[in-house]
């Protein structure tokens, strides 16, 4: 059984001026000890996902599908169970740990009221574990009493991934973890994290508009557009020989980790994603594909098979197979 098991997701925001469909039907598993790397550009649902895993979205948001955490449906779980939940079964790391944790309180006793109120230590023995969480995480013990602003930006992140880690949970999900930290810290957290994945045996859904990131951390990628999965897949594979024009449009431009230019046009396409609310007919990356032909902006692709573990939503990739069961003939 996967970890994780997401089933047709639909997530559409509540607005004043209507509807706004942000995930659109999506799909994906996560096992035991597995990467999946979530990629794609701004406002392309990545982070609506991550927020619709442990139903952190503004209330009124309409989601449906399925998201199964070890066999244990989220979506319809009472509030006392997806309070046990959170942190104890997925627990997740944002990118600003300066906004996620209390400026007001010792690091220390923020992770350690995590342990307490999951029942998973007095605390007293809550401290014990948090100065043990500290070391795990690379900052030395004694930090347990500094302030948060007494720490650097990448130590916030360790403590903020310390906290993550502290109730044992199975799922972690890292949404941007990295991003705000310049290059050198960016890449000693990523390797901690790679680490702590690997040593404990996560499952873990690491999310960033980044791709050189995730083809160093990822097991699996996962490209979104337009709130739907354009392509999945082993990560080296889809990283260097993508069946997805936008996939490979990415990957041509591999930007130096940490470069904020490439934040806003991690693409190197022209023009930007779609408006969610005025979705292109047929594929709605058409008005951008170098690719396109006719039929593109009429039939919306589905995700076709693109090989052992592939899977990738473009009309020549559905060509191709065409083809190559003609050839078998
Ligand atoms: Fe490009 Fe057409 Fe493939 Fe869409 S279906 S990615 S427009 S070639």
């Amino acid at each position: 059984m996967s970890v994780l098991s997401v089933r047709d997701l639909h997530v559409t925001y509540r607005t004043r001026g209507g509807g706004v469909p942000a995930v659109r039907g999506v799909s994906f598993d996560i096992d035991r000890g597995e990467v999946l790397g979530l990629a794609g550009e701004s406002g392309c649902g990545k982070s609506t996902i991550a927020g619709a895993i442990l139903r952190l979205l503004p209330e009124g948001t309409e989601v449906t599908g399925s998201v199964l955490l070890e066999g244990e449906e989220v979506l319809t779980m009472r509030p006392g169970r997806l309070r046990a939940v959170r942190w104890a079964g997925a627990s997740i790391v944002f990118q600003g740990a300066m906004h996620a944790l209390n400026p007001v309180r010792r690091v220390g006793d923020q992770i350690a009221e995590a342990i307490v109120a999951h029942q998973q230590a007095g605390p007293r023995e809550a401290m014990v574990r948090v100065g043990a969480l500290l070391e795990q995480v690379g900052l030395p013990p004694r930090r347990i009493d500094d302030f948060p602003h007494e720490l650097s930006g990448g130590q916030r992140q360790r403590v903020m991934i310390a906290m993550a880690l502290a109730c044992n949970p199975s799922l972690v999900i890292a949404d941007e973890p990295t991003t705000a930290l310049d290059v050198m810290v960016q890449a000693q957290v990523l390797r901690l994290l790679k680490e702590l994945q690997r040593d404990l045996g996560l499952a873990m859904l690491f999310i960033t508009h980044d791709l050189s990131v995730l083809s160093e951390v990822s097991d699996r990628l996962a490209v979104m557009y337009a709130g739907k999965l354009v392509e999945e897949g082993p990560t080296a594979q889809v990283f260097h020989d993508g069946r997805h024009p936008y996939t490979r449009a990415l990957a041509a431009a591999f930007p130096t980790i940490g470069d904020p230019s490439f934040r806003r046009r991690p693409s190197g396409l022209g023009g930007d994603p779609p408006d969610p609310q005025a979705i292109p007919s047929g594929c709605p990356f058409h008005p951008r594909c170098p690719e396109a032909f006719d039929e593109c902006g009429r039939t919306e692709p589905a995700l076709y098979d693109a090989g052992p573990g592939r899977r990738a939503a473009c009309l020549l990739v559905r060509s191709a197979l065409a083809g190559a069961a003609e050839g078998e003939r």
